[in-house]
């Protein structure tokens, strides 16, 4: 099990205390807001206490960062790839360590959370070479003697605001890609993981001082939503806000941000469906699903919700499905034999029985699961048995992304477009997969005709998306692009560039404008 000293371990190889300032400006750690208690889910105990940012400390960081943009933005881009390559090798050292502490901090499996800081060192490998690619189109002028070209420059403060479910993960997808823009990048991480943040600030911390660069290009700033979430929100300093996490508060984010004409990018909420056709691997089908709904315990945006199959195979999947979830090991999330640890909170058990009971009341029948579990395996009050529902396709909690496993069974009759309908039948749309071998089946779902998705996936999962390409998702889930590709773009502003080496004057369009 987990003991004290473990806990202890843990803390004191990231030297955490039992008291940590929440904030940093990059130079001191400061708090002078209210202390928060910071409970393990997978024991229920309190490990640390946190000092969160009152309204002076925001300022102090926010000043801080703004000076520090100022050197920042003259600093060469592939000079700031170097420092986030710096980045990318303090995690692997630091791999191990931080892992443990996201599994302590908010639950997922260990081998999860090493996936976890894996990604924030992919994306560092992926900024260091984007920071020699941040391209600009040229075109030709109608003008003789003249250039015409686009150049790309940063906006300047990015705060980024993070949900708990990727901790540090999301931090570095932004950071990396901000700061290797020229933007420097104020965090504010969600209330259930400040110590996450604290170590990743520290980490980065580290190497700008070795490159004996202004600390304040990364800083932390650890508050409520309501409170620093909303100084964010509503300060004209901060020229991008991107936000990870629900989509009702996106919503409000959006509007606040754009009152005062700034930028944001929106990672929201998804609820995301898996088509299964005859035509499908039923077993590769089975197997991904399964990963989809159950990691991080169903609390992942990309977290599979729907299984959209031909009526005729349904019960064949589900015989497959109720295997693995029977078998499913369940328990202390730092054993590598359990796939599934708890669920973030006591809270998120309540949410979970609280859905399975308007399910049955709305006409939906749970076929597995929905219990929370007690007994000497489960060392806390949040493990839960994941849940299977069978649903008529009109259920209403469908339409909603309740951020718990559960896990619906939808049917449909025959037609693949029928099945497409009913995929994008939802408000959100972040993830999506087909299965099936069927090239014409594949390729109609990946068209216009198809998936509404940010992502369309064939022949595997929703969930656990590559670095190398843009992530995020439409309609509900935002619009926002994040990580890889040209994602970079909605970093920086753009610039059109007209140079006139004629010596003449002379007017587009053709506009003669002579005394
Ligand atoms: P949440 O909305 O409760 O909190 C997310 C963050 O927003 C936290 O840091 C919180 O403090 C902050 N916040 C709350 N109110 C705010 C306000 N008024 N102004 C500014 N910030 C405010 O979400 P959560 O429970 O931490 O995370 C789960 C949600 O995040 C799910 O809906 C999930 O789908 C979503 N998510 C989306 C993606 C994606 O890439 N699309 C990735 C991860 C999580």
């Amino acid at each position: 099990m987990l003991s004290n000293t473990d806990i202890q371990e843990i803390l004191q190889a990231l030297d955490l205390d039992q008291m940590n300032a929440g904030s940093s400006d990059g130079t001191d750690w400061i708090g002078h807001g209210k202390r928060l208690s910071v409970t393990s889910p997978v024991n229920d105990t309190v490990i640390a206490e946190v000092i969160l940012a009152g309204k002076q400390d925001y300022e102090q960081v926010v000043n801080a960062a703004e000076q520090a943009f100022y050197s920042w933005r003259s600093t060469p881009s592939p000079k700031r790839g170097e420092i986030i390559r710096q980045l990318g090798q303090e995690l692997r050292l630091s791999k191990n360590k931080l892992a443990r502490l996201i599994t302590l901090e908010m639950g997922k499996s260990i081998q999860e959370s090493l996936g976890e800081v894996q990604e924030m060192i992919d994306i560092c490998d992926f900024a260091c070479g984007l920071s020699r690619q941040l391209y600009g189109v040229q075109t030709h002028s109608e003008r003789p003697y003249h250039r015409m070209f686009e150049q790309w420059h940063p906006l300047g403060i990015v705060g980024v605001i993070t949900a708990f479910n990727f901790p540090t993960a999301v931090w570095a997808w932004n950071l990396t890609i901000a700061l290797i823009c020229g933007n420097v990048v104020v965090w504010k991480p969600a209330s259930k993981t400040p110590l996450t943040a604290i170590v990743c600030q520290n980490i980065f911390g580290r190497v700008l001082k070795k490159n004996e660069l202004n600390p304040a290009i990364s800083t932390l700033v650890t508050g409520s939503g309501s409170e620093i979430g909303e100084l964010l929100n509503n300060d004209p300093r901060i020229n991008l806000v991107s936000y990870t996490g629900s989509t009702e508060t996106g919503k409000h984010i959006a509007k606040t941000v754009a009152s005062r004409l700034g930028k944001t990018i929106l990672e929201l909420g998804g609820n995301n469906g898996v088509i299964v056709t005859p035509k499908a691997n039923l077993d590769l089908a089975a197997e991904n699903i399964f990963f989809g709904a159950i990691g991080t315990a169903g609390q992942r945006c990309t977290t599979t919700r729907r299984i959209i199959i031909e009526q005729g195979l349904s019960q064949a999947m589900l015989d497959k499905l109720l295997t693995y979830y029977q078998n499913l090991r369940i328990g202390n999330p730092f054993d590598d034999n359990n796939l599934m640890g708890p669920v973030v909170s006591g809270q998120t058990v309540e949410i979970m029985m609280q859905a399975l009971s308007s399910i049955e009341e709305q006409g939906g029948h749970i076929l597995y699961g929905g219990k929370q579990l007690s007994g000497d395996d489960y060392p806390g009050s949040c493990y839960v048995t994941p849940a299977i529902v069978k649903a008529p396709v009109h259920l209403p909690l469908i339409q909603k992304e309740t951020f718990v496993p559960i896990l619906y069974v939808l049917e449909y009759q025959d037609s693949l477009q029928e099945a497409i309908n009913i995929h994008n039948n939802v408000p959100q749309g972040l993830s999506s997969a087909i299965f099936t071998n069927d090239l014409l089946e594949a390729e109609t779902f990946l068209s216009a005709l198809g998936s509404d998705c940010g992502i369309a996936n064939v022949n595997l999962g929703t969930s656990g998306a590559e670095i190398g390409l843009a992530f995020g998702g439409e309609k509900e889930t935002g619009g926002g692009r994040e990580s890889g590709s040209d994602a970079w773009k909605s970093y920086m502003r753009r610039q059109s560039n007209t140079v006139n080496w004629s010596g003449s004057t002379m007017l587009a369009q053709g506009i003669q404008f002579e005394q």
